[in-house]
C-alpha cells in the first residue's frame, strides 16, 4: 500500500508521490487469469525522499519485498 514509506523503520506518511522514489514491483508466480489475459500482479512501494537516498526496495520470490541499503557510491577507477 502506498500510504507510507516502504523503510518499516521510517513513518513518513505519503503526501506528495514527487518527494520520494515509486517502485514498481511486479510478482512472479502465479498469475490472475480473467477471461484468457493472464495479469501479473503488481504492487507499487514509495520510500521517501531522505530514505530514497540511501535506500532502494528489492523483490526476490524468497524473500519477498525488502529494503536496502544501497551500496556505497563507487568511485570509477580511473584508467591507468
Ligand atoms: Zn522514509
Amino acid at each position: 500500500m502506498l500510504s507510507k514509506c516502504a523503510n518499516p523503520d521510517c513513518h513518513e506518511a505519503l503526501h506528495y508521490l514527487r518527494a520520494g522514489k515509486v517502485f514498481k514491483v511486479e510478482f512472479d508466480g502465479p498469475v490472475l487469469v480473467t477471461g484468457k489475459k493472464p495479469i501479473r500482479k503488481v504492487e507499487h512501494f514509495w520510500l521517501c525522499g531522505p530514505c530514497s537516498e540511501t535506500q532502494t526496495l528489492t523483490y526476490d520470490q524468497i524473500h519477498g519485498v525488502r529494503v536496502l541499503q544501497k551500496p556505497p557510491m563507487v568511485r570509477r577507477a580511473a584508467a591507468s
